[in-house]
């Protein structure tokens, strides 16, 4: 077995990087011209229908079967042109990933006569053969089948299929015939409604011209490269997307020289490719750098509308998969695929933006704006603070669960760092006692808000453990993984602040009956707000132990297991919100709630297999024949009459036998617990076991099987070593 892990490094040690072609001068020059984007739509369709389009997707009204057709014909001959041979609609199951099934434009007329259709009823509405993506019972319950719909919000694209033609991918929702939402885009647009027309409620308070919100989203991803010959060489990646057994390696990230150092210039080949590919979809990703840990990288993109933001990043893993392909390399998008090494996340930037031009969460040096800005923030805040539960349910997972609350940091307590300036002023906002109006502005210098201190303006006090940071105009949710569907928590985190929201208007507007001064009663909101919320405020190390008690000490949730943090789906106050802002109703909560915990029994189930497998039938018996060696060592030094000498030799055969021993007797009790489980009737208990009694002898035996690397030749190991697959470029 050790062959396979040699011939591997061979490969991997002779590749050079593969050279890319340019596709243009300049960026600008291709940016998006592999999408039917609104210049596009410009050129290609009448001054009429270009309006309607145009109002669906800023207004969301709807489009008329004439028009449908005729963007359907346009779009068909744009595509044509461009080398599509056929269309999909392209969706995001709870699977999660993107699911297609490719239809050729090509059809056949009664006379036989072969022609290129595209309808606009099958613009508008597909149906797949859906019955193999999850539904939680919903489909199973009311009727058997699903339908997509078009969403016009995000614009069309091509896509290579490889070997030559494209595919022209229509972005889609996935809903039940009785219309119930079936993947993320379904409840994620909802969500972005009821944002924007609580948020642009509230900012009329300060600006009648407001007439749309819309949320913004820049997804930072994090990953990892692997040679592809050494990636399969470990059946654990190829299976469960981590390495389940391996040594940490003498060097690790401890000399942090990896992190912005220079880009190893395979990597950069690839980099370079899937940023071309990325560009010519109108994704529009920015930066590129090294991360903490060898082997580790970061993309991000410039923010932008969250809806799209999101098919933009769900577009972009899957470029990646592919463009990686042709680099040789494999990329590893699970949360964390080596132990002790740093883990991969997706850190969520998110904020709001009004239709005139204005960051809701962008600080002011103006004291008016200021109070804006301090409203926004606080009702954020508010919303985090009650809901904290529903926001850890949202990023729960069976690969994140090994980066939240695993034996290596971070916590997974939800905490809200604003930085020290921000701290103190709402901290002498809510020490001010009564209040006594004042002219005009005057009321701010009351309350000490005059001016916004400047540091504000430009955060650069950066809390890197914090999993909910403010980052001087926007949030960065980073407690997000690096595999996850975005929409998944910005779901929940849209439909909370219009929650949110929504109630600070029905505050203020009582006040304001009550005759109250506006500015007054608004500050009278956010000292509430603050006194009811601060103790989510944690600017220290998230890292720390300390933070663990303290917040234990303030009644924080520390929701360590994922079925634990699932469980909050269903609480009554989650499906309350969830209900009240129309973005989930109480059985398509349930059954997303369902499809969360079989996804994660199933990557459970998978990972203790693997560990059982690769235990057994790699380590063990590789450990079996080097101790046989041992043995005929010892034997021979006997028999010279050389006992001493063979003491040493004898231990070590004990230690060999002693750890094999170990080894075979957990993964038999893992195989015990599993069956346990398994005949459970009770998801949840199910869920349960599976991360507890079945996970329990992850970790028991990977330390036998990591200390028997340390003692086998490196000659006869069989699974390719932490340092050769984190440090060979
Ligand atoms: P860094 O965090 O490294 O300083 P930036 O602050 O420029 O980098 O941005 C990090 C990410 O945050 C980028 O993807 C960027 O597009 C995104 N971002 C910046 N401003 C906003 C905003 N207003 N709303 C959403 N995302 C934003
Ligand atoms: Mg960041």
């Amino acid at each position: 077995m050790a062959r396979m892990r040699f011939a591997a490094l061979e490969m991997a040690y002779n590749r050079q990087a593969v050279a890319v072609a340019t596709p243009g001068e300049k960026v600008a020059d291709y940016f998006g011209a592999f999408t039917f984007n609104e210049d596009a739509m410009k050129t290609l369709l009448s001054p009429e229908a270009y309006v309607k389009v145009s109002n669906a997707i800023k207004a969301g009204a709807r489009i008329d079967r004439d028009v449908a057709d005729e963007v359907a014909s346009a779009l068909k001959s744009w595509a044509v042109s461009k080398g599509a041979t056929h269309y999909t609609h392209w969706f995001q199951p709870l699977t999660g990933g993107t699911a297609e099934k490719h239809d050729a434009f090509f059809d056949l007329t009664p006379q036989g006569k072969a022609i290129e259709k595209f309808r606009g009823s099958a613009l508008v509405q597909q149906e797949p053969d859906a019955s193999s993506f999850p539904s939680g019972g919903l489909r199973a319950t009311f009727e058997a089948r699903g339908y997509t719909g078009w969403d016009p919000s995000s614009p069309a694209f091509l896509i290579d299929n490889g070997a030559g033609g494209r595919t022209l991918c229509i972005p889609s929702v996935f809903i039940s015939y009785t219309g119930e939402a079936l993947d993320y885009k379904t409840p994620l647009l909802r969500a972005l409604h009821a944002l924007d027309k609580a948020a642009t409620n509230v900012m009329r308070y300060f600006d009648r011209d407001v007439d749309k919100v819309t949320a913004t989203l820049g997804a930072e991803q994090e990953y990892f490269l692997v040679d592809k010959a050494l990636y399969y060489a470990r059946p654990d990646l190829v299976m469960a997307g981590r390495t389940v057994f391996g040594h940490a390696p003498a060097k690790g990230q401890q000399l942090e020289d990896h992190y912005f150092g220079s880009i190893p210039p395979r990597v950069n080949a690839f980099m370079v490719d899937f940023e071309y590919e990325a560009w010519k979809l109108g994704i529009p990703v920015r930066t590129r750098h090294n991360e903490v840990a060898p082997g580790q990288f970061e993309c991000a993109p410039a923010f932008e509308e969250l809806n799209l933001a999101i098919d933009h990043n769900a577009l972009l893993m899957d470029l990646m998969h592919k463009v990686a392909e042709r680099h040789n390399f494999k990329v590893l998008f699970h949360e964390k695929p080596f132990a002790g090494i740093n883990g991969s996340g997706k850190h969520n930037n998110w904020s709001m933006l009004s239709d005139t031009g204005v960051n809701l969460l962008a600080p002011s040096s103006k004291p008016k704006e200021t109070l804006r800005f301090l409203v926004f923030l606080m009702n954020v805040v508010k919303a985090v603070h009650d809901h904290a539960d529903l926001l850890r349910a949202s990023i729960a997972s069976a690969g994140n669960e090994y980066r939240l609350g695993a034996n290596e940091a971070p916590p997974a307590i939800v905490s809200i760092f604003l930085g020290d300036e921000l701290v103190r002023l709402l901290e002498t906002l809510e020490s001010r006692g009564e209040i006594q109006l004042e002219k005009g502005d005057n009321v701010f210098y009351k309350l000490g808000i005059t001016r916004t201190p400047p540091l504000m303006r430009d955060n650069t006090d950066r809390n890197r453990t914090s999993p909910f940071a403010f980052t001087g105009n926007k949030f960065e949710y980073r407690a997000v993984g690096s595999s996850a569907n975005s929409a998944s928590t910005m779901i929940v985190l849209n439909t909370i602040v219009a929650n949110q929201l929504t109630e600070f208007k029905k505050e203020l507007d009582a006040r304001l009956e009550a005759d109250e001064k506006k500015e007054l009663a608004i500050v009278e909101i956010l000292k509430d707000y603050y006194r009811h919320s601060k103790r989510i405020l944690y600017q220290g190390n998230g890292y720390s132990d300390e933070w663990v008690q303290e917040a234990a000490r303030r009644g924080l949730s520390n929701l360590a297991s994922t079925p634990q943090a699932l469980e909050k789906y269903k609480a009554a106050s989650a499906i309350a919100v969830f209900e009240k802002m129309n973005v989930l109703n109480q059985r398509e909560v349930e059954a997303r709630y369902e499809i969360e915990l079989e996804n994660y029994v199933k990557k459970v189930q998978i990972e203790s297999r693997v560990i059982g497998d690769l235990a057994l039938n790699h380590v063990v018996s590789t450990a079996v024949k080097y101790q046989y060696r041992f043995a005929e060592t010892a034997k021979s030094l006997m028999y010279l009459d050389l006992a001493e000498e063979a003491a040493p030799i004898k231990a070590l055969i004990k230690e060999i036998s002693r750890r094999v021993a170990t080894i075979q007797q957990s993964v038999e009790n893992m195989t015990e617990a599993r069956k346990k489980a398994n005949n459970v009737e009770d998801h949840a208990e199910r869920a349960r076991l599976y991360g507890s009694e079945v996970k329990d002898y992850f970790e028991k035996i990977r330390y036998e099987v990591d200390k028997l690397e340390m003692l086998i030749d490196d000659e006869d190991w069989p699974l390719v070593k932490y340092r050769e697959m984190l440090f060979l470029k």
